[in-house]
């Protein structure tokens, strides 16, 4: 399995908010992940990415579990990204990730630049993150884990403190990184995130109610979602293409 978890349940002291929850993820996909307020989406990620623990059954990354090893392969965006940045400068906030691990000058140099432009923030190295926009600290946050080179990513309603603009930022650097392969779980209440997904991962009360193509979860109501611009687009036009070809044959 590339990446997925099985049986996996989690508690906050006795309280149970997943339960045995099974996903297998392939290398590449794009997944949307939805629920209401407290289904339990936010304490998945954060489970399936090491930051949670202790659990019972098991996160798989690469047919292993995951371990304090290879959990770095596993990169979280939180909500807010406040909560994930730290450097005083732009270029400092990179490079914290890369320090720890003791990456040499050289290369850290070569990759914070990398990083940086894949997010459309290379001018800023020395601004103080203080200073910038919501979208574009998203987008820093969104740096800082890349230039961990993670093969999964996982974000945790990454625009919904963003405005319109801050929002399309982040909609095309998450272009940019399909296209680049990566594998990506976005948890989101936005329809505009869930544009380009394949995937729906549903979940109510911590149990999956969903998991399958997108197009059939927006066709059965599973949850009372707003549909995403495209398939609102998609249904509109479907159905006024069928009331004309009625009309044409009557
Ligand atoms: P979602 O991301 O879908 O809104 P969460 O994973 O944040 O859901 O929350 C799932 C459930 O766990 C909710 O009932 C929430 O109140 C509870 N919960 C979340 N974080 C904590 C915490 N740190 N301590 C105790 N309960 C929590």
């Amino acid at each position: 399995m590339f990446f997925g978890c099985e049986n996996l349940s989690f508690k906050y002291g006795n309280v149970e908010v997943l339960k045995n929850v099974n996903l297998e993820i392939e290398k590449g996909e794009f997944i949307g992940l939805v629920g209401y307020n407290g289904s339990g989406k936010s304490t998945l990620l954060k489970v399936m990415s090491g930051i949670l623990q202790p659990y019972s059954g098991n996160v798989y990354f690469k047919d292993k579990t995951l371990d304090e090893k290879n959990r770095i392969k596993i990169g979280y965006i939180f909500q807010n990204p406040e909560n994930q940045i730290i450097g005083v400068t732009v270029e400092e906030d990179v490079a914290f990730g890369l320090e720890n691990i003791g990456v040499p000058r050289e290369e850290m140099i070569d990759r914070i630049n990398w990083a940086l432009s894949i997010v459309n923030l290379k001018g800023l190295e020395h601004a103080d993150p203080n200073t910038l926009s919501g979208g574009q600290k998203q987008r820093l946050a969104i740096a800082s884990i890349l230039v961990m080179e993670p093969e999964v990513i996982l974000m945790d309603e990454p625009t919904s403190m963003l405005d319109p603009k801050g929002r399309n930022e982040i909609y095309n650097v998450i272009k940019k990184l399909i296209k680049m392969g990566e594998t990506i779980i976005i948890a989101s209440h936005q329809p505009s995130d869930l544009e380009e997904v394949n995937r729906i991962i549903a979940l109510d009360k911590g149990e999956i109610i969903f998991d399958g193509l997108k197009d059939e979860f927006y066709s059965k109501n599973i949850i009372d979602v707003e549909l995403p611009f495209k398939t609102k687009l998609e249904k509109e036009l479907h159905f006024r293409f069928q009331k004309l070809v009625d009309e044409l044959c009557q």
